[in-house]
């Protein structure tokens, strides 16, 4: 067995072929290319079994995975994060099974490292010498720090606004890096002319090369893992460009084909912002595509995405799964975010604070129901996201005294 079973790219359009051993973007189509492996070859030769002795990094599927040879696998040790469970938040919402994935565990605090971590290994077998990209903070400073590690050169665009932290991991890693006066689109026109413009460099913007994605779908191989080989019955995640729903609900379908999974596939939710909900909104309009979002804000940053070159693979996962897509406010986020914090310790970042907020309306209006194995994706650390939270504390001048807990 080969290291890596990949055998073809598809256009997640048309299923036109494309030869996955050259440096490909998107299709003719023009939609994301999907990494197609030999999963029969991989059935005949792999076990569960024998994937629960090997180390406890996403590579654990690299027949799953598109480097061919090991000796490409830049790691920063990134993969199998906590399922950890919400005894005391899960009750005060009415899910007491509730299981919280945190991938604030992981290199650079964020999941993006994921397909960091696929998409520059991948890169660097193929020849690529240098890596640019918008984005909206995380996935920048993820990429930033791969390359690094892979002695690849990366050119990094962000709104101004991006969290501010992003900015000096892009710069300690020696990327080249431009901050943008608007939104991550504004961002990806400026990256795609100068890339146009250079050699060597490949533009690694969102779905517009098949690997990232490969690396995200490792979050689903891990959960069902994580609960022996079995799908909860629901996923929420917080949907910007969409990767993590596209990735987890094909790593489902592959470890449906695979034998490794048996049964109903899990609900998959799409949690978005009020303030930038492209994907609900189109959910609740039965459209297959979403319009861009007007005047996008909300605090939750990583999911200030207007329109996503991968919305209707998105929706398609959702329906098929029989899921549902909603928008909360910042301040029913910020709240969870707090709630959260002071009940279980865990401090989450807005995104995925975004998904226990959702978590409660869905249970409050009868769609979750309080048996439902549920997991809530928290797809990145609080500690990324230090503007979140007010810190209004008294200074205590050296000769004063702490209160005693009665007068507070
Ligand atoms: C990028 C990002 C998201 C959105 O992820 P997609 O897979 O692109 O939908 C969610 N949360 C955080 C913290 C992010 O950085």
């Amino acid at each position: 067995m080969p290291h890596s079973a990949l055998s073809h790219l598809e256009c997640s359009k048309t299923g036109k072929r494309y030869d996955a051993d050259q440096v490909q973007g998107v299709s003719d189509a023009g939609v994301p290319l999907l990494a197609r492996y030999d999963l029969e070859q991989v059935a005949a030769t792999v076990t569960p079994a024998e994937i629960a002795t090997r180390p406890a990094t996403l590579w654990r599927y690299h027949e799953v995975l598109p480097v061919r040879d090991e000796a490409n696998i830049v790691s920063l040790g990134e993969g199998m994060t906590p399922l950890l469970p919400l005894p005391s938040y899960g009750a005060s919402i009415g899910v007491p099974g509730l299981l919280m994935k945190d991938e604030g565990l992981i290199p650079t605090g964020t999941f993006k490292a994921r397909g960091a971590a696929v998409g520059v290994s991948r890169a660097k077998e193929l020849g690529v010498t240098g890596v640019a990209m918008p984005t909206n903070g995380n996935a920048g400073a993820a990429w930033a720090v791969y390359a690094a590690r892979a002695e690849m050169k990366s050119l990094i665009a962000m709104p101004v606004d991006a969290p501010s932290i992003t900015r000096a991991e892009c710069v300690v890693a020696g990327a080249e890096l431009y901050l943008v006066d608007g939104l991550i689109g504004d961002a990806g026109k400026l990256v795609a002319k100068a890339v146009a413009e250079r050699t060597g460099y490949q533009e690694v913007s969102t779905l517009k090369e098949p690997y990232r994605l490969e690396g995200k779908k490792t979050m689903g191989y891990e959960i069902v893992e994580q609960l022996g080989w079995r799908a909860p019955d629901v996923i929420l995640y917080p949907a910007g460009g969409g990767v993590g729903h596209i990735g987890i609900y094909k790593a489902l379908l592959e470890m449906r084909e695979l034998g490794w999974l048996k049964g109903e596939l899990p609900r998959l939710v799409a949690v978005q912002a009020e303030g930038c909900a492209p994907i609900v909104e189109a959910y609740e309009a039965g459209k297959d595509e979403s319009e861009p979002f007007p005047d996008a804000h909300t605090v939750a940053f990583g999911i200030t995405v207007p329109k996503a070159l991968g919305d209707f693979l998105v929706l398609e996962a959702v329906r098929a799964t029989e899921g549902t897509a909603i928008a909360v406010s910042d301040a029913d986020l910020l709240a969870e975010q707090a709630e959260l914090a002071r009940r279980e310790g865990a401090f989450i970042c807005p995104e995925g604070a975004a998904c226990m907020a959702a978590a409660k309306q869905l249970r409050a209006s009868g769609w979750l129901r309080e048996g439902d194995r549920t997991v809530v994706l928290n797809t990145g650390a609080g500690i990324k996201y230090p503007e979140t939270v007010t810190v209004d504390v008294p200074t205590l001048a050296v000769d004063s005294r702490i209160p005693s807990p009665s007068a507070g």
